[in-house]
Parts: C-alpha cells; structure tokens; sequence
C-alpha cells in the first residue's frame, strides 16, 4: 500500500497547513461524553506543530444541513482540544466567513493552532453539486500552503473538504490515516480465519449495503443492533415497534441467500430485550426473537438490546475467531437495561487470540463508556462507515486524491 504522507509536503516550517480531523465526538448539553477521536488526532496536530507549522484545523460534528445549529458547535471540541494539547487552540465562530477570516490572518507564530468552525455549517461541505463543493473547497484552501488530511471516519465521502481541498493543494495524509490503514490493510490482506465481522448501530441502510460485499470474505457475519430487526422481518417475523427498513427486506432475502450459497454463516439473535418505552425507565423483558410481540407490550414493543442466550452464542463465536471486526453496538448501550450485549461482545473481543478491532464513533465510545480501555482490543479504528467500505474493497475518494494504491 502506498500513499502519499506528510515527508513529501517538505518543510513546513513557517507554512500555513490546513487539517482534515474528524473531530465528530458525541456532546450531550454542551458536553463531550466521549474524546476519543479528538485524541486519536493529536499525534499529527503535535507533529505539523513541531515543524513550526501554523495549523488550521477543519473538522464536522454531527449532521447539521448546511445552516449553524448551537449544538453542533465545535465550540467545546477547541476547549477539549487546546487542554490535551496544552496548547492554545483560537477558536473561529464561522468557517470561512469573517471570525475565520480575522482569525487566519491574526494567528500568531509558529506551531499555533486555529480550529473553525462546523465545516457543515456551510451547504458547500457535503452538495451533491461539484461546483459548488469546489467554490467552499477554494475558501478553505485560501487559507493555507499545504493541506493535510487526516479524518480517517470521513474518507469514504467525496465531500469538499476530503476530496476537492486535496486537489486543490499539495496534500498528504496525516498519521491517524497511516495506522488505520495499516491496520485495515491487516484485516483484508490474507486474514488469519476463522474471520467473523459483527454489525449493529442504527445506520441502518448505510450498513446494510456493506453486507453484499462483506459476505465472501467472511466466515461469519453476526448481526446485532437495530438492522437485526430487518433480518428477523425477512424471515417472516413480526418486530412490533424495533427499527425497520421495511424497503430492505428483500435486499436482505437476497443476502441470506447467498450466504447459504457461499457456505459463510449469518448469525441472527435468538433472543432479544424488548422494552415498553425508548428510555431508561422503560419496563422490558427477554423474549424470543420469534415472539417480540407476544410480550405485554404487544405491537407496542421495542427491541433495544440482543438478549443472554444471543450475547453467549456471539461471544462464543468471537473468542474462537482469529480475525474480528466490529462495528455497532448490539443495543442502545446509551440507557443501563440496553448495554448488557455490547458489554458482553466488547468483552468477547478483549479474548481475540489474533486481531479483534473496534470500529465506529458510538462503538468505540461504547466500549469506553462500559469500562474497557483502549488497550484491550488490538484496534479502535475512528472510522465506521470508512473502515466497513474500506473491507469490502471499495476505492475510497480522500485517499484515492492522496494517491492511495492497494
Ligand atoms: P457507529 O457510530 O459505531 O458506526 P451507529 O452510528 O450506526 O454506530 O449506531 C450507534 C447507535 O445505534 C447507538 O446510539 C445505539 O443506541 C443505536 N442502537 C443500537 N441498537 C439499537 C436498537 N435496537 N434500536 C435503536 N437504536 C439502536
Ligand atoms: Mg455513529
């Protein structure tokens, strides 16, 4: 694999370089619940630093469309940023209009740091439009010599500031980039078998799409989290009020069949939790994946977690694979009664006698938040979407610009 990095943008000292980082962390009421994409991009803001950079520094939260919205702010991301980096971090209140403007132009000497604001604040970030991607991209790029990126979660979209920016300036990738890849490439470059791959989550249509691609590369493929619920709907199930696509489902026909043909198993829940209510209060109880409706709750009822019996078979699965990837927490691990099944698959995959690795925004801020440390698992990878198009063998758009070859 190649690509281009930061040595082939020569000396930065004294440069201008603006910066890529997928800052997109979860903040509840103005509070981050979870830095750890903010830290995964220190090593490169350090690095750009210490060569005596002044780093711009570009970055999403959230799905904001194209207008400021107070709690997609980045605001409380630059607080938390300029405290790990012990460092001052100014902070623009737009993107690329006059506090950015001002902010460019005053940013003090070398190896200082200037974060803007929400690039998706700005419709030009994520238009399906390339003229108009193209226009933002050129604002962003007016502020710097070189661009740098490095928001691994965010190189599977051709959006302006991924792709059009990198076109725009010399560019490399950063180092979070660098190990991701090196650790991707671990999983798709020969993978020690039995592979097994584990999705949940709630994006539910972005990751059904993967699963075509996934399938023959695998040995199992287990199914958790709010598309379960399409699988179970495919098999003639009733799943009361559980998130369904109901559009999917012969899609998902589709993928048991050919996973029948290929031989790779496709391992669906057997029992989940049911709850009366979305919150942490709800009442809820264990039922058979057959019956979700036959619970006092009735057609009322919601599947929030995969229950005992299907949290023990995956486990099961996952400590006699060599090879993990997983992406989706099995419930919502947010509320107590639902976190058990990602508790027990986060813990399953600390007993990976070979590579298990975490992928995704809310999975790895999951196995933060249950109690487990980085170090447990062979890799948290920041990317979700990135990392599952990446196993599937897509060409992906940021790193393709940066001239990325298998
Ligand atoms: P990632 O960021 O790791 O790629 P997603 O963004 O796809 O994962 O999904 C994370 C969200 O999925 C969590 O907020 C979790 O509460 C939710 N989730 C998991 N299981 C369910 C379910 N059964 N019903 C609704 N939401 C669920
Ligand atoms: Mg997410």
């Amino acid at each position: 694999m190649t690509i281009r990095t930061l040595d082939s943008l020569g000396s930065l000292d004294g440069k201008t370089v603006i910066i890529r980082c997928d800052l997109n962390v979860p903040v509840k009421d103005g509070v981050i619940t979870d830095d750890g994409r903010i830290r995964a991009s220190l090593p490169t803001l350090q690095a750009l630093a210490s060569q005596g950079a002044k780093v711009v520094i570009v970055s999403h939260l959230g799905r904001p469309e194209g207008a400021p919205e107070a709690k997609y702010s980045l605001g409380p991301v630059a607080a938390r940023l300029s405290e790990l980096l012990d460092e001052p971090v100014a902070f623009a209140e737009d993107t690329v209009g006059a506090s950015a403007q001002d902010a460019a132009a005053t940013l003090a000497g070398d190896g200082t740091f200037l974060l803007l604001e929400n690039l998706r604040f700005n419709p030009g970030e994520t238009s399906k439009d390339d003229a108009e991607r193209r226009a933002f991209a050129q604002q962003l790029a007016d502020f710097a010599d070189v661009f740098v990126s490095d928001g691994f979660g965010v190189v599977h979209r051709k959006q302006a500031s991924v792709y059009e920016l990198a076109e725009m300036l010399p560019s490399a990738a950063g180092l979070l980039i660098e190990t991701e890849l090196g650790v991707l490439e671990k999983l798709t470059e020969k993978p020690t078998r039995p592979y097994a791959v584990v999705l949940g989550g709630s994006k539910v249509s972005d990751k059904l799409g993967v699963i075509g691609h996934l399938l023959p590369k695998v040995d199992s493929l287990l199914i958790g989290g709010g598309m379960l619920f399409t699988f179970l709907a495919a098999q003639g199930y009733q799943v009361g009020a559980s998130l369904l696509e109901k559009d999917q489902i012969d899609t998902v026909k589709g993928y048991l069949e050919k996973a029948a043909e290929l031989g790779v198993k496709i391992v669906l829940p057997t029992d989940v939790v049911v709850a009366s209510k979305f919150g942490a209060d709800a009442e809820h109880t264990v039922t058979s994946a057959e019956t979700i409706e036959e619970t006092p709750f009735g057609q009322s009822g919601l599947g929030l977690d995969i229950g005992p019996e299907t949290a023990a078979t995956f486990a099961g699965i996952i400590e006699s694979a060599h090879t993990v990837f997983w992406n989706g927490p099995m419930g919502v691990f947010e509320l107590a009664p639902f976190a058990e099944g990602t508790r027990s698959i986060a813990a399953a995959l600390t007993e990976v006698d070979g590579l298990g690795v975490v992928g995704g925004g809310d999975s790895a801020a999951a196995v933060r938040a249950l109690g487990f440390t980085d170090d447990q698992f062979g890799h948290i990878s920041t990317g979700g979407g990135a990392s599952l198009e990446f196993l599937e063998g897509k060409r992906l758009p940021g790193l393709d610009v940066l001239g990325w070859t298998a």
